[in-house]
Formats: structure tokens, sequence, C-alpha cells
């Protein structure tokens, strides 16, 4: 399939939004910082070509002034809460997670306060209180105790549900595949993707629309599509990239 005919149906999608005199809001959440690397420079420079505001989900444990060095010059990067160390602390036979049941709760909060408070320090001007649970899972109960510790919001993955004790900005579309070969979704899989996420905001949902991006195991076709999908919505009048400063208030 040529390019124009794998990105025709978000076009087609994004002229109906505007032809109704509508916009959707999409926000760009790339997790797994620790320190600058080239994948990172290329993530900024592509942000910064296109002005795309960037939430980055940095480990707290592991990171310190280097990252915070390069970042200091990026106005348009939030630096968000991406765990304390991830580490899977699940069984062998269960799905990945470090927020979860596993631990006593004193154990896991003690943690997310200390990643709270060093990434406040380190980045005074560029922090924002979200925390953006390892591999999106975190448990239930530890929810209602997070607003006590700073957090306002919670990003995993999926469509929000309405029940949850703290705000969440969720991501929705993620582009890589974790499965089988590592590297990116095919783009006409992410495309329609993108196209359901935003037919369903046309019938009513105002959910800003997660984007969700991991620099360091980004393969050609990965930046490829993040440039491409830059590229088709820079001009629309349907959709704005936002920033999740922006999307808490
Ligand atoms: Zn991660």
């Amino acid at each position: 399939m040529s390019d124009s005919a794998i990105w025709r149906p978000l076009r087609d999608e994004l002229l109906r939004f505007a032809a109704a005199g509508r916009t959707a809001n999409l926000w760009l959440r790339d997790d797994d910082a620790i320190e600058p690397t080239a994948p990172l420079d290329r993530l900024l420079d592509l942000t910064g070509n296109f002005a795309v505001p960037l939430a980055l989900a940095v480990i707290p444990a592991v990171t310190g002034e280097a990252l915070a060095m390069r970042l200091q010059r990026e106005n348009r990067v939030a630096v968000i809460v991406h765990g304390w160390t991830h580490d899977n602390h699940a069984a062998d036979d269960r799905k990945k997670q470090e927020l979860g049941p596993e631990r006593p709760g004193p154990v896991v909060l003690a943690e997310l306060k200390a990643g709270f408070d060093k990434l406040k320090r380190l980045y005074p001007r560029q922090f924002t209180p979200v925390l953006v649970p390892p591999w999106n899972r975190i448990a239930p109960t530890l929810l209602p105790s997070l607003g006590d510790l700073g957090y306002r919001a919670v990003s995993v993955y999926g469509q929000s549900s309405a029940m949850s004790s703290i705000a969440l900005v969720n991501s929705h579309v993620d582009i890589m595949n974790w499965h089988g070969v590592r590297g990116c979704r095919p783009h006409a899989e992410l495309v329609a993707n993108l196209v359901t996420e935003l037919a369903n905001r046309f019938d009513g949902g105002s959910e800003p629309i997660g984007v969700l991006t991991h620099h360091l195991v980004h393969d050609a076709a990965a930046w490829d599509f993040i440039a491409q999908l830059f590229e088709e919505t820079k001009d629309s009048s349907a959709v704005g990239w936002r920033g999740i400063a922006e999307l808490l208030n």
C-alpha cells in the first residue's frame, strides 16, 4: 500500500472533524527515559520541529543530573514519574508490574513519594505530578493514596474509567509491537487505531487521545510513523497536540 493510501482514513476523519467545526485533543507520552541518548535527541528534535509538547516518563531511581541538564533547554517537555526503579515484582507467570499487590502498600507508596520528590527537585520547571505505572499497571488499592503524595493524575493504557479515585490521563495508541518482533506496529493498523479513537470522540467523548512511544526501542518504521503523524496533523484544525499540564486543568 502506498503511504498516501495508508494515511487516507486519518485524512478523511480529520476532514470530517474540521467540517463539523470539532477539535480533538492529542497528547504524546514517551516512556523509560533515564539519561541523554541519541534516540532521545532524535525524539526531542522531531517534537521540537513540529512544536509538539512531550510528556516524558522518567524512571526516578536511576536518573540524575545528566538528563536534567539535557532537558533544561527544552520548552515543550513535561517530566512525569515512571514508577521508581521499573523493576518487576510479579511472579514469573504473571504480567509484569512494579506497583502491583505483591509488596505492602506503604513500601510502594514510599517509593512513589521518593520518585515524586526526586523529579520535582531535578525539574523545578518541567515536573508535572502525573504517575505512569511501569507496564501501565498499578494495584487499585494504591490509587486513593496518590493524591496525598501530591500526584494529580495517573496515566495507564486504554479508555479511562470514571470510577477511579484519581484523574486518569491515559494513552490509547501504542506504536510498538511488544509481542514477537519488537518493532513498530503496521502503520495501517495504527492509523485505524487512531481513526477509531477519533470516531469515538466525534460521537461525544472528549477524553484526550494519548499516543505512546518508547524512544529507546524505536526502529526506522516507528520513527517514520511519528514523523508522518506530526506531518498529517500539523495544519489540521481537527486536532491539537496538548501539553499534559494543560490537560490536567
Ligand atoms: Zn516503562
